[in-house]
């Protein structure tokens, strides 16, 4: 089965396509599918997003589509973020730029009201109509140091307490097993091997 991946974000596809690189699914990107449409995020929820992205993607490729939603949501900051994480502080403002105005947005706030989640909400909407869904989580912590190298957008200040490290600091293998979009696809792939 092909499946267009409905992202333009490199981070987003070295990691996922990881998950799905079995004999039965085919992911390619959208540049491999020769589709190069903006769709614009105005949705309320993660999850209105992905199924909006899927849901365009599989129309403009006439080929089942995939998509996924996520963002950081920080309690102290009444969880945003959230849905506008790509967007907050500007679209193109470096994520070095971002990282540190968070950090100094939670300066002296203590360790245990510095709460935080990633969350992914994954859509694959199919050329018949049929939509099927997953979601995942993973809890943490916004750190006081950027540290890292690996990922990208806040997994520099996203500290993992199961882990001891931030998420910047963990292989893409090892994140996968964890991420909040690694179990979201990895449901998602279970769903879809059960329908093929
Ligand atoms: P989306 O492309 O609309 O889903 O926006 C996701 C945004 O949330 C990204 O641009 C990042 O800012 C943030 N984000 C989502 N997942 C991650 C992650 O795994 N690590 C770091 N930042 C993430």
């Amino acid at each position: 089965m092909k499946i267009v991946f409905a992202t333009k974000n490199k981070g987003k596809v070295n990691e996922v396509v990881k998950i799905f690189n079995t004999d039965k699914i085919e992911l390619v990107t959208m540049e491999q599918a020769g589709i190069d449409i903006d769709v614009v995020e105005d949705g309320t929820t993660f999850e209105e997003n992905a199924e909006k992205k899927a849901v365009e993607i599989m129309k403009a490729s006439g080929e089942a589509a995939i998509a996924d939603d996520s963002g950081l949501e920080i309690d102290f900051l009444d969880k945003q973020p959230g849905i506008h994480s790509a967007r907050f502080l500007g679209h193109d403002t470096l994520y070095s730029i971002k990282n540190a105005k968070i950090l100094d947005m939670l300066k002296d706030v203590p360790e245990e009201k510095r709460t935080a989640r990633f969350v992914c909400a994954v859509c694959l909407a199919l050329p018949d109509g049929r939509i099927i869904r997953s979601k995942g989580t993973l809890e943490g912590r916004i750190g006081n140091k950027i540290t890292g190298e690996n990922g990208f957008g806040y997994d520099p200040i996203f500290f993992i307490p199961e882990k001891n490290c931030y998420s910047a600091e963990l292989s893409t293998e090892e994140k996968n097993k964890i991420s909040h979009r690694g179990k979201a696809m990895a449901e998602m792939r279970e769903k879809i091997l059960e329908i093929l």
